[in-house]
């Protein structure tokens, strides 16, 4: 839809006000130029009122065919620390700084590419709608990409990680590592890091819902 000054507007502006409407209204996104190679969308999950946020960087490969987030390799570690930190993966809602899989192909793999600022920008206006709807206690920022989308400028991780800071009126901001970090790590690190996560992601645990 444009303006009546012929100005496109963002489709997560134009969308509904539950997540369900926001996940069916990004389907067909063309806001940046990511979707043409990637095989679908990839939304957040979890329940619509949670109190933790979990934000990555983009689905990968596995994701992307799967369309659901946080279901590879690096998925799956995560779901591992979170148990491991007293937070269960249903009780919180993951999602990605962008939502559809940037690649560049080698023969027949799809390597993971970094998304530029500008399609970081481009979709926040998702991850922002998202933010509205959940309204989270706690947003946990996995890797640099997800801090870069959420603060709107590059920030150091190392620096920043295991602290709580202001983000909003009742919300706060966590900064940790992206999972896949902890792959790429050479091995005799891997222990070690994996602890520090933990011991980041405990912190969140706090902001859990008592039901
Ligand atoms: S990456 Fe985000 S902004 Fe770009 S086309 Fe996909 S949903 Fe739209």
């Amino acid at each position: 839809m444009k303006t009546p000054s012929g100005i496109e507007l963002h489709p997560a502006i134009q969308a509904g006000g539950t997540i369900e409407a926001l996940r069916k209204a990004a389907i067909t996104c063309r806001a940046c130029p990511l979707w043409k190679n990637a095989t679908q969308t990839v939304f957040g999950e979890g329940p619509s009122r949670a109190t933790l946020m979990f934000v990555g960087e983009q689905p990968g490969d596995q994701e992307d065919l799967a369309g659901h987030p946080f279901v590879g390799p690096a998925g799956q570690l995560l779901t591992r620390a979170m148990a491991a930190a007293g937070i269960p993966r249903e009780q919180v809602y993951v999602t990605n700084a962008v939502k559809h899989f940037k690649f560049e192909l080698r023969g027949k793999r799809r390597l993971h590419k970094k998304p530029i600022d500008a399609e970081i920008t481009a979709c926040y206006a998702w991850l922002k709608r998202e933010i509205q709807v959940v309204a989270p206690s706690l947003l946990i920022a996995l890797g640099a990409t997800a801090v870069r989308s959420l603060l709107g400028r590059a920030t150091p991780v190392m620096a920043n990680r295991g602290k709580l800071q202001e983000y909003a009126p009742d919300m706060s901001l966590l900064i940790t590592v992206h999972p896949s970090f902890l792959l790429r790590v050479p091995e005799q690190e891997k222990d070690n890091e994996y602890r520090q996560f933990v011991t980041d992601l405990k912190l969140a645990r706090r902001f859990l819902r008592s039901t």
